[in-house]
């Protein structure tokens, strides 16, 4: 130490070290306008007209929203059964940021727009939309979700839409604990599971009794329970319940018509892993009244549409949460060095960095196609490729998550595990995806449905994937190999994850050969077809080029 070294100043300064090599947080930034890849898919899928909604909405996203997130994961919702009074009320409160994320949420059209705009490109604009809210929050995601997916199967009944849907589909959000006819916007959930059979919903004992007349837009009373019930503050939900003719479809308000409360009660809510931020609960019907949609005994098929929307969501989601993953490595990869040389830059990093974004993309070029498959409503070989597509993206896409975004947190390091940074909200909320609406082995399953119930959607799945061939030999011979895997149907069910594996990563080298960039097309080809097996990432082959791909995702604030 010199004799110039004041010593005392510097310790009642308390000025130990300069922070270096620590990079700011990617905030604010717009997860649209800094997304060369959802721009290009968005407007490769007919979704280009909505570029300024998804512009404004990205920027609320990526801004005043990322605190709201926060916010409202730190401060989950908590359950009040009783008021002070002692009146049972069943009321679950949130944070005021949750309800911020809602209200502008709906305000900007996600849980409505491809409804209320149906023209060419809406369910890929309204993706976009839900992709971009996902950075912001997810756990807010699964009421706007459910709202949006619920609008064909209420469609179904018209007694029922006529008074619901204009409410559904407004844009108008009002998280006020009262009776629904007093709002101009409603939320809907959705509560099928119960204790005894989740992906079974044969086994539902939830059971409903007709008031008066039994038949469609008809009220029941419904008495039993349900295991799982997200977002229970929504103003109405679709219930499976057992009639005399079997399992038939409901929309279950939470008040009754006459002002009442209507007897749907909440046991508790459950503590999760991550999607704090929404509250999943556990339910009873004590005779609840309800209107039947559709036929008795036809819930199964009532309900599938909405079904049919959320699996989609749940690959949009999945897929955003990837991207969200993989814009923070990079972020953070760009700003900090490593043994004297920019981290993105070292050739491990980047083998590891490109290999992440190539999923992403993947992952978003799958499911923006099958956006653009429920926009041909009148292309019946559309609607056969989104039946068999959907279940197979639901199921490889969202397992596909938590692993990307462990490795987006190593890249990180150290300050990556820890909570104040995005990746550990992300890393938790990963997992549930794959679990809700479907498991991973119920979407395999679905797809070994669909091939027996429609063997023509499996020639449509195949024609859209051969749209691609002379790519190169690897693809070629992927794909010609595709058909085979189908034939022994003895041993098809045993097998189905490795046959929905290989159909998957053919049809996303399809998309990305077709519309994409070139560069991540080779590299998707080389590394996932070519080299079946490797699991980990950072296994990229030495053609690939790395640095212009890392170019291409990187979010420049
Ligand atoms: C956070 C959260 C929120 C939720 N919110 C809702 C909600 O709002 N509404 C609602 O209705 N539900 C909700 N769920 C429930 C969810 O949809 C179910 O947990 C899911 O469908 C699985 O059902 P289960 O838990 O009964 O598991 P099970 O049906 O017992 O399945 C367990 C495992 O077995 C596999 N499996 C099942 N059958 C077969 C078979 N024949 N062959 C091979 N494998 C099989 C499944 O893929 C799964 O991996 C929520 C779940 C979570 C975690």
């Amino acid at each position: 130490m010199t004799q110039d070294f004041d010593f005392n100043e510097h310790l009642s300064r308390a000025d130990t070290h300069e922070v270096l090599n620590q990079p700011g947080a990617l905030t604010p930034y717009n997860p649209w306008r800094c997304d060369q890849a959802l721009q290009h898919w968005v407007r490769t899928f007919d979704g280009g007209w909505a570029e300024a909604q998804l512009d404004a909405y990205g920027a609320d996203c990526g801004g005043d929203l990322v605190d709201a997130g926060i916010a409202a994961n730190e401060v989950p919702p908590t359950f009040h059964s009783h008021d002070r009074f002692g009146h049972r009320i069943d009321e679950v409160r949130f944070h005021p940021a949750y309800h911020r994320l809602m209200r502008t949420a709906v305000e900007a059209g996600v849980p409505s727009l491809p409804w209320t705009d149906p023209r060419p490109g809406a369910h890929v604009a309204r993706a976009g939309l839900e992709y971009l809210h996902m950075h912001a929050d997810a756990g807010s995601a699964c009421p706007l979700t459910m709202t949006f997916a619920a609008v064909p199967a209420i469609a179904s009944t018209p007694s029922v839409a006529d008074v619901w849907l204009p409410r559904v589909t407004s844009r108008v959000y009002d998280g006020a604990n009262k009776p629904w006819f007093e709002k101009a916007g409603v939320t809907i959930g959705m509560a099928m599971t119960e204790k005894q059979g989740g992906s079974d919903v044969r086994a539902n004992t939830t059971r409903a009794y007709p008031l008066a007349v039994r038949g469609p837009g008809e009220s029941y009373r419904l008495i039993g329970h349900k295991w799982f019930c997200s977002a229970p503050m929504c103003d109405a939900f679709l219930v499976l319940a057992q009639t005399e003719a079997g399992l038939s479809c409901f929309l279950l308000p939470r008040w009754r018509e006459d002002g009442r409360k209507n007897a749907f009660f909440i046991q508790r809510l459950k503590d999760k892993l991550g999607n704090r931020s929404n509250a999943s609960s556990e339910i009873e019907f004590r005779g609840a009244e309800a209107w039947l949609l559709g036929e008795e005994g036809r819930g199964v098929r009532t309900i599938i549409e909405m079904v049919a929307m959320t699996r989609f969501d749940c690959m949009v989601g999945s897929a955003a949460l990837m991207r969200a993953a993989t814009a923070e490595a990079l972020h953070h990869t760009s700003g900090r060095s490593t043994f004297g040389k920019p981290l993105h830059d070292q050739p491990l990093m980047q083998n590891v960095l490109a290999d992440l974004a190539i999923e992403s993309e993947a992952a978003l070029a799958f499911s923006l196609r099958i956006g653009k498959a429920l926009d041909s409503t009148g292309n019946e070989t559309e609607q056969q490729l989104a039946r068999m597509a959907t279940a197979i993206g639901k199921y490889w896409i969202c397992k596909r998550a938590p692993h990307l975004s462990y490795e987006a947190m190593e890249c990180i390091g150290g300050v990556g595990y820890v909570e104040e940074n995005p990746l550990p909200r992300i890393y938790k909320e990963a997992p549930v995806n794959a679990i809700w609406e479907g498991s991973g082995n119920i979407q395999c399953l679905d797809v070994l449905r669909v091939l027996n119930k429609e063997p023509l959607a499996l020639e449509a799945l195949l024609n859209e994937i051969g749209q691609a061939r002379g790519h190169s030999n690897t693809f070629d011979q992927a794909i010609q190999a595709l058909p085979a895997l189908f034939k022994d149907t003895n041993t098809l069910e045993y097998r189905a994850r490795n046959v929905v594996d290989q159909v998957a990563m053919a049809f996303q080298a399809s998309q990305l050969i077709q519309h994409g960039d070139s560069r991540v097309a080779d590299a998707f080809v080389a590394s996932r077809l070519e080299r079946l097996g490797s699991v980990n990432y950072g296994g990229l082959p030495t053609s690939v080029d790395c640095r212009s791909i890392i170019d291409r995702a990187m979010p420049r604030v």
